[in-house]
């Protein structure tokens, strides 16, 4: 690829080319110079949406949109082979971290402390975890309800059963007790589909940047670090066993 570009480079400095003849004067007016894609050597176009200098670097451009086709072609396929059990999973990061983003500068949910931000034991291994109150093992179904899942440190999160007790008081205090209730009531098992799956990564995706975008402007106003954020959804490691 670097041979191909210096040899059109040099082509292109070598043989500067004109803006055409017997064009009307609007459109000769249109013709401006541009880069090339390929080369990066100046040219002047001969057409408006021109953007290879030469025959040279439109072939080498045709290669580059073909590969681009190809990959996106694949990326597709490899989309649609995945299984129920790896959008589930991927889901469930997208989810978690949504919540961690909904939870930012709240405190845990159990303990009351102030979530990760500025504990220097945390900082480095990510900040805190999304913590179910019931656990993904136990009521699958529950997994993707934002009442049942708050910031939670990770201390907390992986001590005996994620601390159950005080985030039964910790839940009452934020979604009050008939919410907390219904979750505790609640044993319908829920079957989703690939298409039901995908649209909550979607919305879930949809949901952390707003987020995000609030949290940003928020940290902005009040000089906080943006290293502080929760980390993005796929990048941080699990939230322990899903408890
Ligand atoms: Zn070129
Ligand atoms: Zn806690």
């Amino acid at each position: 690829m670097a041979m191909i570009k210096k040899s059109a480079a040099l082509k292109a400095t070598e043989v500067p080319k004109k803006a055409p003849r017997n064009l009307p004067l609007k459109a000769v007016a249109k013709i401006k110079t541009g880069s090339c894609v390929v080369c990066k050597a100046p040219f002047t176009k001969e057409r408006p949406l021109q953007r290879v200098c030469s025959w040279f670097c439109a072939k080498a451009w045709a290669r580059v949109k073909s590969e681009k086709l190809e990959k996106q072609r694949i990326k597709l396929a490899k989309e649609r082979l995945k299984t129920k059990a790896q959008l589930l999973k991927e889901a469930q990061k997208v989810f978690n971290a949504y919540i961690r983003m909904r939870d930012v500068g709240k405190q845990c949910i159990c303990c009351n402390e102030p979530l990760a931000l500025g504990d220097p034991r945390l900082s480095t291994g990510g900040s805190y975890d999304c913590g179910h109150y019931r656990s993904i093992g136990s009521a699958p179904h529950l997994r993707f309800d934002e009442r049942n899942a708050h910031g939670q440190r990770k201390q907390c999160n992986r001590w005996g059963a994620g601390r159950a007790v005080d985030y039964r008081v910790g839940l009452i205090a934020r979604i009050g007790i008939d919410a907390v209730e219904d979750l505790e009531g609640n044993h319908l098992a829920k079957k989703w589909t690939l298409g039901e799956i995908r649209e909550l990564i979607a919305m879930y995706k949809a949901m952390y940047k707003a987020k995000q975008k609030t949290y940003l402007k928020v940290a902005a106003a009040h000089g906080t670090e943006a290293s502080q954020m929760p980390n993005q959804p796929g990048v941080m490691a699990g939230d322990g066993d899903g408890a």
